[in-house]
């Protein structure tokens, strides 16, 4: 049978924003359908999946030439990284999640000629939330792809056809379990440059779960054109009539949500922020504005190209996240599998959501509290539901960040991580 990518060529000579047919997805155990099982050869899950045996001490020394340094303020927590800011687009865009940066990095590397292709996500025909991989060769044709969908698509899976056609230098647009894929099988891709423009990720679903949760908090759900977990402990919803809401995350209807709504590759990554990109472009460090972690030389060229269009700042830090992150791990540990905000009376809950915002970490205190509280889901959820896995996908890093809860890895298990040699045999079939 012929492979579906070999039509590439012939579907793209008059199509800027190109999508080729993707082989299935060959059946995995935790798996974010990254686009690798759909390729040519499926088998490199077995050496590219963070759900299988990372190796993020190898990966970071070919992709940043070092290590994170966890004796350097941050590093432990957000990775190897040259600086940080709290940064806005001057002019925003329409229709970007935040101001539009990410877009705008990777417009200007089609302008430039830096880049002959974009791999990135643009909303599905059919239904807005869904994430269609989209390969992108004309600088105006990135305007489709602002803004946040929920759920994975198989973004990888443009790798062989960009590379059918001839693109040698290309730029990725990705979430963490797509970029620790794309950087695992990089050197053996062939191609000239790749730049990797990278967003933090957390608490994804598939689009059809997350349906469920706008038609618990709004009656006319598809009315809904936009939404965001802000750094300040809101939801803010936007409407097609042009209202916008905000929803304390307290007052979210997380109890009516089925016990799996969070996949529990969701609930068990490893790499809040992305830390093998170039550039990381979110907002949790960012109080109210967007927080960039440039990682490398090459995330410094990709900030460059922004030259005056971006205002940068020094991302501020305030509060205390011990308190939250203890309260938040005695929640998921209470809720026994279920959501973690079941424990919270409900009469409780407005006042905590009013004080949150006054009282809770600010700035990179906050980006800290959500990366431990992640780091903390990982192993608990894990120790729950796929005990043997946690040997392998726990980076001794992750181990450290929670040990200060008093979460260490429990030798009669068998947690403790071997890096580098740490590969599940079974998983490589
Ligand atoms: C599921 C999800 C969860 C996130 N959680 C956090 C978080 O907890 N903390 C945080 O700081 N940031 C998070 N982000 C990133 C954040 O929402 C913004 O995307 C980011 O700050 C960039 O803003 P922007 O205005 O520069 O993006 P824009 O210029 O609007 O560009 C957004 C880019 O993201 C791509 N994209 C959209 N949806 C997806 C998807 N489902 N999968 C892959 N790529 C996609 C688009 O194709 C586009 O290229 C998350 C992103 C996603 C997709
Ligand atoms: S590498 Fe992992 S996430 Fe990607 S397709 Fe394979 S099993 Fe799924
Ligand atoms: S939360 Fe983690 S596993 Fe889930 S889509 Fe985001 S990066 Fe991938």
């Amino acid at each position: 049978m012929m492979h579906p990518h070999l039509t590439a060529k012939k579907l793209m000579s008059s199509a800027p924003i190109f999508t080729p047919p993707f082989m299935d997805a060959a059946p995995r155990g935790l798996c974010t359908d990254c686009g690798i099982s759909r390729t040519s050869e499926p088998k490199r899950c077995g050496q590219a999946c963070q759900f299988i045996a990372p190796d993020y001490d190898a990966l970071e020394m070919k992709v940043h030439g070092r290590v994170r340094d966890e004796n350097k303020t941050d590093e432990l927590h957000f990775g190897p990284h040259l600086r940080m800011a709290r940064a806005a687009l001057t002019h925003p865009l329409e229709g970007a999640q935040w101001t539009g940066i990410t877009t705008r990095i990777a417009e200007r590397l089609l302008e430039t000629g830096a880049v002959d292709a974009v791999l990135t996500m643009a909303p599905d025909p059919v239904d807005k939330w869904k994430p269609k991989p989209v390969l992108i060769t004309r600088a105006a044709d990135m305007a489709a792809c602002r803004g946040m969908r929920m759920g994975y698509a198989p973004l990888l899976a443009l790798l062989e056809p960009a590379r059918e056609l001839g693109y040698k230098r290309i730029a990725v647009i990705g979430i963490p379990c797509q970029v620790y894929a794309l950087r695992a099988l990089e050197e053996s891709l062939g191609f000239e440059r790749v730049y990797v423009i990278g967003t933090p990720c957390s608490d994804n679903t598939t689009t059809a779960h997350f349906h469920e949760f706008l038609s618990l908090i709004s009656v006319e759900p598809e009315t809904i054109t936009y939404l965001e977990f802000r750094a300040d402990y809101h939801v803010e919803i936007r409407y097609t009539d042009g209202r916008v809401k905000a929803i304390p995350f307290l007052m979210l209807p997380l109890s009516k949500l089925p016990s799996d709504f969070f996949p529990l590759t969701c609930r068990t990554c490893v790499d809040y922020t992305n830390v093998l990109a170039d550039i990381t472009v979110g907002y949790m460090g960012g109080e109210g504005q967007q927080w960039l972690i440039v990682r490398n030389t090459r995330g410094e060229e990709l900030l460059n190209l922004l030259g005056d269009e971006i205002t940068l700042h020094t991302p501020g830090s305030r509060g205390n996240r011990m308190g939250p992150v203890k309260g938040f791990m005695k929640n998921v540990e209470r809720a026994a599998g279920g959501l973690p905000l079941r424990a919270m009376p409900n009469w409780l809950r407005p006042v905590v959501g009013w004080l949150m915002p006054k009282v809770g970490p600010r700035g990179l205190e906050f980006a800290r509290a959500r990366v431990e509280m992640k780091a903390i889901e990982s192993v608990l959820h894990l120790r729950r539901e796929e005990p043997a896995k946690i040997k392998h996908m726990i980076p001794k890093h992750v181990w450290k960040l929670v040990e200060v809860y008093g979460l260490k890895p429990n030798d009669e298990a068998h947690e403790s991580p071997n890096a580098g040699s740490n590969r599940d045999p079974r998983e490589d079939a």
